[in-house]
């Protein structure tokens, strides 16, 4: 019998931990053969809840489960974790500006980064679901020096599935006949949905759509903004397609991408496609045998190359603004 995987979840007791947890006992996150211990953190006040989901985790008697621990201190928590999904994350509130939004989860990232780079598994992968996800991942990142910088990952699978929706709705298309769809840039407003490279059932994704404007003025703000326009007719943010993308995201970069086909993951840039070296930004990339690497050899037209631009340069000012700060 395999040896279980260690799966560490902060804000587990969360919205996203919620719709998250119950997949990755089901063996969604790994494989249907791989055991899982869960290792849940949270802070203090999040502890109770913690340990309400705990007692449902335990009350599916999910066959590949075997333990559930909850912590509030991060050295305990990332103790021997194989995987850590890092979703807990100070949310923006009104009149908050940016540099106090990056300053207090610094306060979280940091810690997390150096508890992990003391007591994380030597094989240790990242996910950074809580926003902003790739500047929380960078200074998790810069915390954790002896862990492989490639290690740290943020998410923009959920940009990345949410495109390839929508693009099937316009055409018509079945989801699973559109490949290599590409999220660029920053989780935010300023993400760059490239389709140009895509396809659809073998045809060019660009030629199929053909309609520039539908692609500008609808298509790239539908994908940008749908956080925010599924909060309207919720009431409530997107929790379960974001758990999903997580697990998503996990899954291909431990078991690999198909053949002819990428995903969209944001990750350390080695300076590919003019992102400044060190700067965690989505790019498409193939994954196997636990490994990612980046799409190499795109032709990038003026209409990708000046939003990718944007979207890199918010990352620039983001990074300059947690230096600033002292947090990487
Ligand atoms: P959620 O579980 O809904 O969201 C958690 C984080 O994920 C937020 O930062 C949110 O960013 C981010 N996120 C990323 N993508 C999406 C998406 N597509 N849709 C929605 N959110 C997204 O938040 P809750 O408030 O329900 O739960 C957070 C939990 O984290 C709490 O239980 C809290 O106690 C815990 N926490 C734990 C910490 C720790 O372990 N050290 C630290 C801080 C909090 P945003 O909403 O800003 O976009």
């Amino acid at each position: 019998t395999r040896t279980p995987v260690n799966v560490t979840v902060t804000g587990a007791a969360g919205q996203i931990g919620y719709a998250l947890l119950f997949r990755i006992a089901s063996g969604h996150l790994l494989g249907a053969d791989v055991p899982v211990k869960l290792r849940l953190l949270e802070i203090p006040q999040g502890m109770k809840a913690a340990e309400g989901t705990a007692m449902e985790l335990d009350d599916c008697a999910f066959p590949l489960l075997k333990g559930i621990d909850i912590f509030d201190d991060p050295n305990k928590g990332f103790e021997g974790a194989n995987v850590a999904l890092l979703v807990g994350a100070r949310p923006r509130t009104a009149g908050m500006e940016r540099g106090d939004l990056l300053a207090a989860n610094g306060g979280i990232f940091k810690p997390q980064g150096q508890a992990i780079n003391a007591h994380a598994a030597d094989d240790i992968k990242v996910l950074v679901v809580g926003n902003p996800a790739n500047t929380n991942a960078l200074i998790a990142q810069a915390s954790a020096p002896d862990v492989p910088a490639e290690r740290f990952t943020a998410m923009t699978r959920l940009d990345h599935n949410r495109a390839i929706s929508q693009l099937a709705k316009k055409t018509g298309a079945d989801v699973t006949d559109i490949k290599r769809l590409t999220i660029w840039g920053n989780h935010s407003a300023t993400q760059y949905p490239d389709i140009f490279h895509a396809e659809i059932a073998g045809k060019n994704a660009a030629e199929v759509v053909s309609d520039q404007a539908w692609l500008a003025d609808t298509f790239i703000p539908t994908v940008a903004k749908r956080g925010a326009a599924i909060i309207d007719a919720r009431g409530a943010s997107s929790a379960a397609s974001a758990a999903n993308a997580a697990i998503d995201h996990v899954h291909t970069w431990v078991n690999g991408t198909a053949e002819g086909d990428w995903t969209s993951m944001g990750i350390p840039s080695d300076g590919s496609y003019g992102v400044p070296a060190g700067l965690i930004s989505s790019f498409p990339v193939t994954c196997k045998d636990g490994k990612y690497e980046i799409v190499q050899g795109l032709d990038i037209n003026e209409f990708s190359r000046t939003r990718i631009d944007a979207s890199v340069q918010e990352l620039s000012e983001e990074r300059d603004a947690v230096r600033e700060l002292g947090l990487i």
